[in-house]
């Protein structure tokens, strides 16, 4: 699995990762193999937060499947917004670190920005840092105007990756979140790669072009758009998958070779749409 530098901190983290939200919901011993299966194959950047399933996708899932094999996996994990203040953010921590049954996160993210002062979860996300708790922290759902405050308050190289909402029918990210986050050394992790299911039909105008292009490759068409968004050098992408069959399509993805002329198929194909007056989250 091809790897690449996670934006300042440089750490190698694998194109691809391991979605796990509404995991909670599905069959936890399919979910367990898929993740598993997911790791065998080099997608070790698993993704949770203490959101998803009230913190039961990391105590019974994500615990489960890492059990045995912590240092492989780049694991990022997300404090809520009502929970981010300086304090909450500490504690927050440990409970995540309880259930994940692990002593460090590689990279614990303030889900979305919140009412509580950026600086209190920034003063936080230092301390755990410094104490070993977890080895960089980021952003998601920041918009440009987040992510500014943020890079005033924690000075530029401390913000390691903005986690957003990035699929071909949802390329706002391009108008000014990606440059700004490229000029900033800051990783872009774009997720629901697939709509959180809801995939450009087969019959629709992009669907036809994704499924010619994928008729080409002999690949699905889903491996076709993980390309497409992961074609910048600062791109990841973590797609949710509960069944191995899914996670082994997805990793095959990342040595797929789209041409140049394919690359913009698909741009014309997903038009970026007009910049929105804020950023899409899910
Ligand atoms: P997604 O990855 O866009 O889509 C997941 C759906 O696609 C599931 O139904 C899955 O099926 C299916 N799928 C996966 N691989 C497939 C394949 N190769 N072929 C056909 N279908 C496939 O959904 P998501 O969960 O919304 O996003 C991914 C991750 O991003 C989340 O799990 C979470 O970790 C993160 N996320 C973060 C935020 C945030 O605010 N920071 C918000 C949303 C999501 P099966 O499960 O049945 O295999």
């Amino acid at each position: 699995m091809e790897k690449r530098g996670f934006g300042n901190t440089r750490v190698a983290v694998p194109v691809l990762g391991q979605g796990t939200w509404q995991m909670e919901a599905d069959d936890r011993a399919s979910a367990l193999r898929a993740l598993r299966a997911g790791l065998d194959v080099g997608m070790t950047h698993v993704d949770t937060a203490e959101l998803y399933g009230h913190g039961q996708v990391e105590e019974a899932i994500v615990a489960e499947a890492i059990s045995g094999r912590r240092d492989e996996v780049f694991l990022v994990s997300k404090v809520m917004p009502s929970n981010a203040t300086y304090a909450g953010t500490l504690a927050a921590c440990e409970r995540s670190l309880k259930r994940l049954r692990t002593d460090w996160l590689d990279c614990y993210l303030l889900h979305w920005p919140g009412s509580h002062p950026l600086e209190e979860t920034v003063r936080a996300f230092e301390k755990l840092v410094a104490d070993g708790k977890i080895r960089a922290w980021g952003v998601s759902n920041f918009d440009v105007e987040d992510l500014e405050e943020a890079l005033a308050l924690a000075g530029p190289g401390r913000i390691a990756c903005n986690q957003v909402l990035y699929h071909l029918e949802e390329r706002a990210i391009e108008h000014a979140v990606l440059p700004w986050c490229e000029a900033n050394g800051v990783a872009v992790v774009g997720y629901s790669p697939f709509g959180n299911g809801s995939f450009p039909r087969p019959d629709s105008r992009g669907g036809k072009v994704l499924g010619a292009i994928a008729r080409a490759h002999g690949v699905t068409p889903y491996q076709v758009a993980l390309r497409f968004l992961v074609r910048r050098p600062s791109l990841f992408a973590i797609p949710k998958a509960s069944r191995e069959a899914h996670v082994r399509d997805n990793a095959a993805a990342a040595s797929l070779v789209l041409t140049a002329e394919e690359l913009a198929l698909l741009d014309r194909a997903f038009p970026l749409d007009a910049e929105p007056s804020s950023l899409p989250v899910i």
